[in-house]
């Protein structure tokens, strides 16, 4: 069976100089899926080429055997397909419930969508926080709240941007029980993070990206003795 997710070939330019070169890469069902690179490596451009939100000038992207490269995001995410953005994007005027509600009108679920909501508010771990309005949440719990209101809409394919960004190592671990949850009930997690910690422990395969290229892939204990990959971060720092 091919990965839920196939991207081939893929560059990216901006003005001359290329963002993505000939990216290549695949998140499969059931897996978490890591994507890693110094600052300006080109992951949330990745990401935005997946998510249907910028073309790319060659490849393709195919999602669930569906060549999707020209179409955009509404229809992506009618395949399954749901994001969280390197910057928090919630409905900060909603309670954090409402912001699953909503999510989760917009997927599937129309009959029983309060009670499904409300297994997701307790799965996550959200219930002292509700009814809270999304704006004065902090930024660690606005990050799990981004990361339930992506699982309300029941995606096959989830793309996660930092999203440990800001938590405290309490929310990070409770976020990596979550993510393994979400992959052991089917999903594809495709997860850029900076939490190098985090990364290692929970992905099956990591990808790591570096000048647009993708200098290496394979699994965590491959990744961590690489030694591109180590010259590609303290080339960086
Ligand atoms: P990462 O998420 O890995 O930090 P990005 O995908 O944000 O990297 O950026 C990759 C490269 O593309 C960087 O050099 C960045 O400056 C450039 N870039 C990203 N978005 C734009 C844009 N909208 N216009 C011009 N250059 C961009
Ligand atoms: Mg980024």
């Amino acid at each position: 069976m091919p990965s839920l997710l196939e991207v081939s070939g893929v560059s990216v330019a901006f003005g001359g100089s290329k963002a993505l070169d000939d990216v290549a890469l695949a998140a499969e069902r059931g897996k978490i899926t890591g994507l890693i690179g110094p600052n300006g490596a080109g992951k949330s451009t990745l990401f935005d080429v997946i998510g249907g939100l910028r073309r790319p000038l060659t490849g393709r992207v195919t999602l669930d055997g569906h060549d999707v490269t020209r179409s955009g995001p509404a229809h992506r995410a009618k395949l399954g397909l749901a994001r969280t953005f390197q910057r928090l994007e919630l409905f900060g005027r909603l309670t954090v419930r409402d912001n699953l509600l909503v999510a989760a009108e917009l997927g599937a679920k129309r009959r029983g969508a309060a009670e499904f909501v409300d297994g997701i508010i307790d799965r996550v771990g959200l219930r002292e926080v509700a009814d809270v309005g999304a704006d004065n949440l902090s930024t660690g719990m606005g990050r799990l709240v981004e990361v339930a209101r992506a699982m309300a809409t029941q995606p096959g394919l989830l793309l996660l941007d930092e999203p440990a960004a800001g938590q405290d190592p309490e929310e990070t671990e409770r976020f990596a029980t979550l993510l393994r949850g979400l992959a052991d009930d089917g999903a594809a997690v495709l997860l850029v993070e900076h939490d190098m910690e985090l990364v290692m422990n929970v992905c099956d395969q990591v990808y790591v990206l570096d000048l647009g290229r993708i200098i290496s892939s394979g699994p965590p204990a491959v990744i961590r003795r690489d030694e591109k990959v180590l010259a590609a971060y303290l080339g960086a720092a």
